[in-house]
């Protein structure tokens, strides 16, 4: 069975090309190949000797995705991305343009078990993991396409279809060939891995002192009204997840970030705001609120304009680092599973 290249982290390709006979230096050079010069084929990695190209080429893969529909945004340059898997499996990957640089936002799973209400990614349940490759593919295809213009990749947010924490390895071997000096180069800082709040996860993550930035999904301050949006909280209820949160913020030094869909009448009255603030009151943390975007299937509709700025205003006065999220694409089906979605109404 063929191995993909991308599945692969620096040490365990050196150790894999021994296993083949090669030198361990050979892995560098093909590293460089793959995230440096970004070749779309082994044949394209002219300086390997004929022999290990013809090696590579009868036992590894390369890029499997296809690329099936790509939304770019008018306003804002937002490109959305629906790729197909050697499975047929789709997948959503976002490129987002800040003032701060450019971010791309991959997907780590096929669909989602978690059924957080206001999300079109779990309508159909998981499919599957990806692999550290099928992760990294999405990636090297926005950093393929901003090439073009000279442009790079500054951050990554494993905030697209999927809990990341669920599919642990594949996450950390991505997190890994990112972050590697003979990789993508990219700072752990620059990579913000998202969780519904996986306890036993984030204590591991913690433990493994990485300087990432844990973006949790909280979306309600009340164990009631979360349990209702996110079935996870039944499992782990937001006392436990704040615990794991503190946790985190002592080993890693990391501030988190929350995540907090407004969903009118659901979680966004000043009540709520108040709640919140009186949650997050001892952790270094930011709140990121987020307009939820209407998913037709789940008949939810977003909290007026007044009502978030009351809603941010109060949690500002009440000594809460809180900002409204941009909306990125608003005129593309950019939130989270939406153009997913839409490919898979279309094909009914
Ligand atoms: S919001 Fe994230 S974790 Fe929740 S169902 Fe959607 S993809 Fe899964």
């Amino acid at each position: 069975m063929s191995v993909s290249l991308y599945d692969m982290t620096l040490p365990e390709l050196e150790l894999w090309l021994v296993s083949q006979g090669e030198a361990k230096y050979r892995a560098k050079q093909v590293f460089h190949w793959l995230y440096k010069r970004r070749a779309a084929d082994v044949d394209d990695m002219t300086d390997l000797p004929q022999v290990l190209r013809d090696r590579l080429r009868a036992t590894a893969t390369m890029m499997t995705l296809r690329e099936v529909a790509r939304q770019v945004s008018t306003e804002d340059g937002t490109v959305k991305f629906l790729f197909a898997l050697y499975d047929g499996s789709t997948i959503e990957t976002v490129i987002m343009r800040h003032d701060y640089g450019i971010s791309v936002c991959v997907s780590s799973q096929v669909g989602c078990k978690m059924g957080c209400k206001f999300c079109a990614s779990t309508l159909g349940g998981l499919i599957r993991h990806l692999s550290a490759g099928e992760i990294m593919q999405q990636l090297l295809a926005c950093q393929r396409l901003l090439d073009q213009r000279g442009e790079r990749v500054s951050s990554v947010v494993l905030m697209g279809s999927g809990e990341p924490l669920e599919n642990y390895e594949a996450v950390i071997r991505f997190i890994d060939t990112v972050t590697d000096p003979d990789g993508l180069q990219i700072g752990q800082r620059h990579i913000t891995v998202s969780t519904v709040g996986l306890v036993p996860a984030i204590y591991r993550l913690a433990d493994e002192r990485r300087g990432i930035t844990l973006a949790v999904s909280l979306h309600a301050a009340d164990d009631e009204t979360r349990s209702k949006m996110m079935p996870v909280n039944k499992a782990y209820d937001i006392a436990s997840l704040l615990k794991a949160c503190h946790y985190y913020y002592d080993r890693t030094g990391r501030r988190l970030s929350f995540e907090y869909a407004l969903i009118r009448g659901h979680n966004d009255s000043l009540q709520d705001a108040r709640k919140l603030a009186d949650l997050l009151e001892s952790l270094p943390c930011h709140v990121n609120l987020i307009p939820v975007n209407y998913v037709p299937e789940r008949n939810l509709s977003r909290t007026p304009r007044e009502q978030i700025k009351a809603f941010v205003t109060e949690l500002q006065r009440l000594g809460v680092n809180a900002t409204v999220r941009r909306e990125m694409g608003a005129d593309i089906a950019a939130a989270c599973g939406q153009l997913r979605a839409e490919h898979a109404r279309e094909q009914v």
